[in-house]
């Protein structure tokens, strides 16, 4: 049981209050913050605090894998198999999935036979890894994720009222299932320059008339992010795909599941993210970065699928447990009262406990240590029976290990 230093990441897209906000420190922050990493990645591990001095967690967990990791290693080698974040997206992140196991294994032997270095920005595959990946609210979270229902979409579409857009919801309409959504979202995220520039102009025009109408506005949401989306990234096609998605609020402690080819943008908020300790993102657009559209589509999942919404479930230690099948990672939820008596995280390592609010101290053989809001604790695989209570005032951590049940 070691504390664990977070590792922030400044991104354009992230805030300069709430991660600042979240650890104590002065807003608004210098930079936007956008993710506090906690975990072992080679990119940038957290660091655990060894006396006066830091050590990375990825040196710690290689020197001795054995005795961090346990039986973690016979299956997932000596590396920790889960990178846990805290990530506040201000603005719009891309629109990108990621792949299945078998296609990250081809991928990243395709792009290492063709000499592409494996740091280079137009890399797809960094590893030949899966990317399952899980976000929890911590405040009201906004995310594009999987195709809505054609129905819907057919609905949404005419509802704008732009002639321009008739052939494609007629398109829609006529083959309402997964290869109609293939078709008109392969059309969209491919159309030539010149039609872009007519379409979609037009679309944010009907946009802005049927937010505008009277009467009752049942896609607003929808309708409003594309507008947003077309502010931050003007004449992207990702803009009309957007159209396609679901579009979703979590309430603070609901989760979102992303399984491989589910095609996602988180929008906007707060929350505890938790993935496979892989880099592997095919991006759509709605960004800066390097974006593959054929190889998005190769590995896109078109079936329609409703909200992605996870409620936790109760676990008998207390624990709020976010069941997912990833097999890297298990996710639970605590949600500590003032002055109750400690519970007991029975099986937190290998692990990384993570304190999200207010102040919480874990002990274990009579041996204290204070976690304080937006910082963790790694425990090793040799840490038996930890047990956190709140100091001075309610808290809430969230317990990350590898997912055991699969
Ligand atoms: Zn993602």
């Amino acid at each position: 049981m070691q504390e664990l230093v977070g590792a922030l990441r400044s991104y354009a897209w992230g805030s300069r209050t709430a991660l600042a906000q979240l650890c104590g420190r002065p807003v608004p922050s210098a930079h936007p913050e956008a993710e506090l990493w906690f975990g072992a990645h080679p990119a940038d591990p957290a660091r655990v605090k060894d006396g006066d001095g830091r050590r990375s967690l990825l040196d710690v967990v290689s020197a001795d894998p054995v005795r961090e990791l346990g039986a973690v290693a016979d299956t997932f080698g000596a590396r920790l198999p889960f990178l846990l974040k805290i990530l506040a997206a201000e603005e719009p992140l891309s629109l990108q999935a990621h792949p299945s196991s078998a296609q990250a294994r081809v991928g990243f032997e395709r792009e290492n036979r063709s000499g592409i270095p494996v740091d280079s920005p137009l890399r797809n595959y960094r590893d030949d890894s899966h990317k399952p990946e899980l976000v929890v609210a911590l405040d009201r979270f906004e995310a594009l994720a999987g195709f809505r229902d054609p129905h819907r979409t057919v609905e949404l579409l005419r509802a704008l009222a732009v002639p321009g857009l008739d052939v494609y919801a007629e398109l829609l309409a006529a083959q309402p299932d997964s290869a109609g959504l293939r078709t008109l979202f392969t059309t969209w995220i491919t159309l030539p320059a010149a039609a872009l520039s007519t379409l979609l102009p037009a679309v944010l025009e009907g946009c802005v008339r049927y937010l505008s109408g009277k009467g009752p506005r049942e896609f607003s949401a929808e309708v409003r992010t594309a507008l947003e989306l077309a502010e931050v990234y003007p004449g992207d096609a990702g803009v009309l795909a957007a159209l396609l998605l679901n579009r979703l609020t979590l309430e603070p402690g609901q989760g979102l599941y992303l399984d491989a080819g589910n095609l996602h943008a988180y929008l906007h908020g707060v929350g505890v993210e938790i993935m496979a300790n892989s880099d592997n993102v095919l991006r759509g657009g709605l960004t800066p970065k390097h974006v593959d559209v054929p190889e998005l589509l190769r590995v896109l999942d078109f079936e329609p699928i409703d909200l992605p919404v996870i409620e936790p479930e109760l676990d008998p230690d207390g624990g709020a447990r976010y069941r997912t099948p990833a097999p890297e990672f298990a996710l639970c939820r605590f949600d500590l009262t003032a002055d109750a008596e400690p519970i007991v995280l029975a099986d937190a390592g290998p692990g990384i406990v993570l304190c999200t609010a207010g102040t919480v101290e874990l002990s274990q053989d009579g041996r204290t240590l204070t976690v304080e809001c937006g910082s963790a604790a790694w425990i090793s695989a040799a840490d038996s029976e930890i047990k956190a209570r709140a100091v001075g005032g309610a808290a809430q951590l969230f317990s990350a290990c590898v997912g055991r049940e699969n």
